[in-house]
């Protein structure tokens, strides 16, 4: 008697044996330790590696943002050369990251033939400051034809290039742009970047009013919290849908899910923990600060978060850290699963993007100060962002949509698709009092008395938390809590950092003409803040965002409401928010509608190979394995209990066969369309729920076909068996 299919599979799934001995973790605070980024080309290399008067003249170009001379470049390309080669590093590559969502790379070899039949390396400054990929495949959204098919990368000196291992061999990455040669961004570092610029700029006018004269640098900091699965890669390898699409597109529920919440914070399970301990470590040589680890809610799902970082170099550490996860779960005959939602009926995966804005001096910006004056600072870029949240919610939503997500936001274990922000009980009665010029009567004790106007005193720790809001202030930053898990970081922040400068610089204008008035600092400051709040206020929300009663309340009060991803993309191209990125420099108005050309194609596309993988799923695994178990019923008798089952899988397979076809047909029926979202709607209005439909029937099928003819593993044995 042949075991089922499934349950000798679960065993061998079980089994893992530790691989290797311990990994002889090292003290990560031994300065030039051996193991914190050692494979990083970090400043402290730099200074060591490079003759001293190149250093200085290094530091001094990157610190002024002014562009490198070709002798400072091969200077520093030779020093990164032999610095890489003692590495093992063979090639370097570009390392860019174009409208993919992933990073791309292509690799030369630093080895050269020379006439007497051996080889000599080499690797000029003209090489790393420029490639010129032929990267005529990527998306560009009509920038850049084909037949002009050259896109160039430019190196990005102030995100350190670093070595990535293979266990045959390692390879020099240097972080870059991405343009096309009319010099339009086709990645998602160039606008990122701009947007930092922009930011430095406005907040810098800002302090200035403020009588800050030392500050020479403002720059946007980024935390990310990454939120992914695990599964045992034999689930995976045979699981169609997972291998082509990233998540399960049938599978009913199991009995048990995470309603028992055991698994949330729980002790780590020791495969996963050893996986983890070599994921933080090829981390930690690349530079990456890991700081934080955790089972998260959803049986199978775990959290990674590192210690915040300047929003360039953060983006690009977020794209290493999803790339390492992935490959070291491999070691470990796991895979990592970075889909949105992998499984239906449990917890989805985002990305916690903490957002601020620090000093040069070490200040944080969204810090509320020990004084009267750094806290009406931090009132005055609070209120900025607030305002700017108002303003663009949604650019930010439309900033973060993706197939994936359209399954978490508004389901109840995401922020909704409404942004709204949380500021905390205190903030906002502090908010509340300013406006209404009542703080002081509300809570006497709060507020000292400071000229003629009345500076509240702020809580100097958040107390209170709002896990179900999409945009939470968390005591010294703002966190942007609706990103999905798979997405570059890179899009959200230039948004945040682009709608920020333009609010600081709405505020700092009303403050200069105050103060130009004669008007003291303190109350010119809680002048602005009062009108800045008044106008804002209705996107401040501080009650449960996954309530029916919120979406009504949203609405009375004007919040957009962008359920799906085509609902959103538009918000791309809105009047208001071609105004702001065009007056920033970030994005011009072509660059903006090529974005929304390419995630509309990306929205299409993803949704057509989702759909044809479950036509075919359900034609050729699902309705056989249906039929065979109708055969065997057919030979079991007639007796009353087996005619009962033949007729419930019957009328499955009837239904099944009915939605199938119509999914089929609705895939095989693309209309024609003249505007760029008209398939992207098709799509979300008669493909998905044609899919949704046989995705149904089908899970009902599962529970009630014979468990030795499902082919698909199920939920039960992929998010348990560790
Ligand atoms: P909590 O969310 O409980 O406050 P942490 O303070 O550790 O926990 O922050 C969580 C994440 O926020 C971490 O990734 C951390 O690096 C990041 N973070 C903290 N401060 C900032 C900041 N000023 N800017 C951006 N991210 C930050
Ligand atoms: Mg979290």
């Amino acid at each position: 008697m042949p075991v089922a299919r499934t349950r000798t599979q679960n065993i061998s799934a079980a089994q893992w044996s530790p691989n290797g001995g311990s990994l002889g973790q090292t003290d990560l605070t031994q300065a030039g330790g051996p193991l914190y980024g050692a494979n990083v080309f970090s400043p402290a290399v730099q200074r060591q590696r490079l003759p001293k008067a190149i250093f200085k003249r290094l530091q001094r170009a990157l610190d002024r943002g002014e562009p490198l001379d070709p002798e400072l470049a091969d200077a520093v390309a030779a020093a990164m050369k032999d610095w890489a080669m003692e590495k093992g590093a063979t090639h370097y590559t570009h390392w860019f990251q174009p409208l993919t969502g992933s990073t791309a790379e292509k690799h030369d070899s630093f080895f050269n033939p020379t006439d007497d039949g051996t080889a000599i390396a080499e690797f000029s400054g003209k090489e790393l400051i420029q490639g010129e990929p032929d990267a005529s495949s990527f998306p560009t959204g009509g920038i850049r034809a084909t037949f002009e098919a050259r896109g160039y990368t430019a190196w990005d000196p102030t995100s350190p290039a670093f070595i990535l291992e293979n266990p045959n061999g390692a390879f020099l990455c240097i972080p870059t742009a991405f343009a096309s040669w009319t010099g339009e961004a086709l990645d998602n570092k160039i606008p990122l970047l701009r947007s930092m610029d922009a930011l430095a700029k406005s907040a810098l006018r800002a302090l200035r009013l403020f009588g800050d004269e030392t500050t020479t640098k403002v720059f946007s900091t980024i935390g990310p919290e990454q939120e992914y699965f695990l599964i045992d890669e034999q689930y995976y390898f045979e699981r169609p849908d997972l291998i082509t699409t990233g998540r399960t597109l049938f599978g009913a529920q199991p009995a048990k899910g995470q309603e028992l919440d055991d698994h949330y914070f729980g002790s780590i399970p020791e495969r996963v923990l050893a996986f983890m301990l070599e994921a933080e470590q090829e981390l930690f040589k690349l530079g990456v600060p890991i700081k934080t680890r955790h089972n998260e809610v959803a049986p199978g799902q775990y959290e990674i978060a590192p210690v915040f970082e300047n929003s360039n170099v953060g983006s690009d550490h977020q794209q290493l850290c999803m790339q390492v996860l992935q490959n070291v779960a491999r070691r470990y005959q796991l895979v990592c699963l970075m889909h949105e939602k992998p499984f239906a009926g449990v917890n989805g995966s985002g990305k916690h993007n903490n957002w601020s804005m620090s000093t040069d001096a070490g200040g944080n910006l969204l810090e509320p100060g020990a004084t009267p004056h750094d806290n009406l600072q931090f009132l005055f870029f609070c209120s900025a962002v607030i305002a700017a949240v108002n303003k663009h919610a949604g650019l930010l939503r439309a900033s973060i949509a993706s197939p994936g997500q359209d399954h978490r936001l508004g389901a109840n274990e995401a922020p909704p698709a409404i942004i709204s922000i949380f500021l905390g009980t205190e903030l906002e009665k502090v908010f509340n009092g300013i406006e209404s010029g009542s703080g002081e009567a509300a809570s006497p004790q709060s507020y000292l008395g400071l000229g003629t106007s009345m500076l509240p005193q702020l809580p100097r720790h958040a107390a209170d938390r709002n896990r179900t809001s999409p945009f939470a202030f968390t005591g010294n930053k703002f966190e942007f809590r609706a990103l999905g898990s798979s997405m570059s970081t890179a899009l959200p922040n230039t948004v945040l950092n682009t709608i920020a400068s333009e609010a600081i610089d709405a505020l700092s204008d009303q403050l200069e003409s105050r103060l130009q008035d004669g008007t003291s600092l303190e109350e010119a400051v809680l002048e602005v803040v009062k009108t800045t709040y008044g106008t804002h206020k209705q996107v401040v929300f501080g009650g449960d965002n996954y309530a029916d009663d919120w979406h009504a309340e949203a609405e009375r009060r004007g919040l957009p409401n962008l359920r799906q991803t085509p609902d959103a993309l538009p918000a791309l191209v809105s009047d208001t928010t071609v105004e702001v990125f065009e007056k920033y420099n970030v994005f011009s108005h072509r660059e903006l509608e090529a974005r929304y050309e390419v995630f509309v194609e990306q929205y299409v596309t993803k949704l057509n190979i989702e759909s044809e993988t479950a036509a075919n799923i359900a034609r050729t695994m699902l309705l056989p394995a249906a039929i065979r178990y109708l055969a065997e019923l057919a030979s079991a008798g007639s007796g009353t209990g087996i005619s009962t089952l033949r007729t419930e899988v019957a009328s499955g397979v009837d239904e099944m066969v009915e939605r199938l076809q119509g999914l089929e047909s609705a895939n095989d029926n693309y209309p024609e369309f003249q505007d760029v979202i008209g398939p992207a709607l098709y799509v979300k209005d008669t493909v998905v729920p044609a899919m949704d439909a046989l995705r149904s029937v089908a899970d009902r099928l599962e529970r009630q076909v014979a468990d030795d003819l499902w082919p698909l593993p199920k939920y039960s044995e992929i998010l348990f068996i560790k």
